[in-house]
């Protein structure tokens, strides 16, 4: 496991405190959600990309956002980091309107790891990590610390992979870079797109087990994007199923299989059982 584990991040999540750019320390304190969509929408055009939208998610939350591929699941993403700017609706995080924070600032608290994984082809995998921590302007010895660091953690040993170059790596291998680089920089909020999509099955069980492991260890608030409903089931506390733009249902596993308020996610719990390990 990792070496010189920042001592906050071994505390238990209820008292894991420090400075934050979404004051997750207030909205935990407080009850109030840590992000919230209030009639958010998205067009493009005449193409409606996201029907308007309310949505909580609170701290340490993990939603999984599930759907057909054009179904909104990207857009609703984005409008957290503030890639995508709602048409319609608010966006608020940590109790604020996203346009009262700086874009690029607010990005450099956010882990994202977007549908291709995103790493920059040219740079090392190191540099890939070191990313975010270098553009909050940590020294270099603090940022080589936290790359191994979480090279560790995601199962790739430093001295053989922090100086290769993505198209060194498997699929797999970037993938799990990708996680490395989006919690680099102990962001507020983890928004995953896809990660495991292009995975073969056992390595997608393989990453599924150390996203767990984070989870458990981290805490962080995370929101992740799939089109698996197994993965959804596994993964996440609570799952949102998106169509055609519309966020049809949002609830935890049992609220989903129990009472699925449209024909569309009754259909879709047919593929699997909810009682079925997945
Ligand atoms: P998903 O991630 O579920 O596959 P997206 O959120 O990427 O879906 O897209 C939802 C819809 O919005 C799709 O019809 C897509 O073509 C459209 N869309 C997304 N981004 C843009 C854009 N930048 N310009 C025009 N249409 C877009
Ligand atoms: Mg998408």
């Amino acid at each position: 496991m990792a070496r010189n584990v920042p001592p906050e991040s071994q505390l238990p999540r209820s008292t894991h405190r420090y400075p934050s750019m979404l004051k997750m320390n207030a909205a935990q304190d407080s009850g109030e959600p840590l992000l919230e969509l209030r009639g958010a929408s998205k067009s493009y055009g005449d193409t409606v990309a996201l029907a308007p939208v309310d949505l909580e998610v609170r701290v340490g939350e993990t939603l999984a956002l599930i759907g057909e591929s054009g179904s909104g699941k990207s857009t609703l993403i984005r409008l957290f980091n503030r890639l995508v700017e709602p048409t319609s609706g608010d966006v608020m995080l940590g109790g604020r309107p996203s346009s009262s924070l700086d874009a690029v600032e607010l990005r450099r608290h956010i882990g994202y790891v977007q549908q291709d994984g995103g790493l920059l082809p040219h740079w090392t995998v190191r540099r890939n990590v070191e990313l975010v921590p270098e553009l909050l302007g940590w020294d270099l010895a603090r940022r080589h610390e936290r790359s191994r660091e979480l090279l560790d953690i995601v199962g790739l040993e430093a001295s053989t992979y922090a100086s290769r170059y993505p198209l060194e790596l498997s699929g797999g291998q970037r993938q799990r870079v990708a996680f490395a680089r989006a919690l680099a920089g102990d962001p507020d909020l983890v928004l995953l797109d896809e990660p495991f999509g292009a995975l073969d099955a056992i390595t997608r069980a393989d990453l599924h087990d150390q996203f767990m492991a984070l989870k458990q260890r981290f805490g962080k608030t995370t929101i992740l994007v799939t089109h698996d409903l197994a993965e959804a089931f596994k993964l996440a506390d609570r799952i949102g199923v998106l169509k055609s733009g519309r966020l049809l249902q949002i609830g935890t596993r049992t609220e989903l299989a129990e009472q699925p308020s449209d024909p569309y996610v009754e259909r879709l719990l047919t593929h699997i059982s909810p009682q079925r390990p997945c």
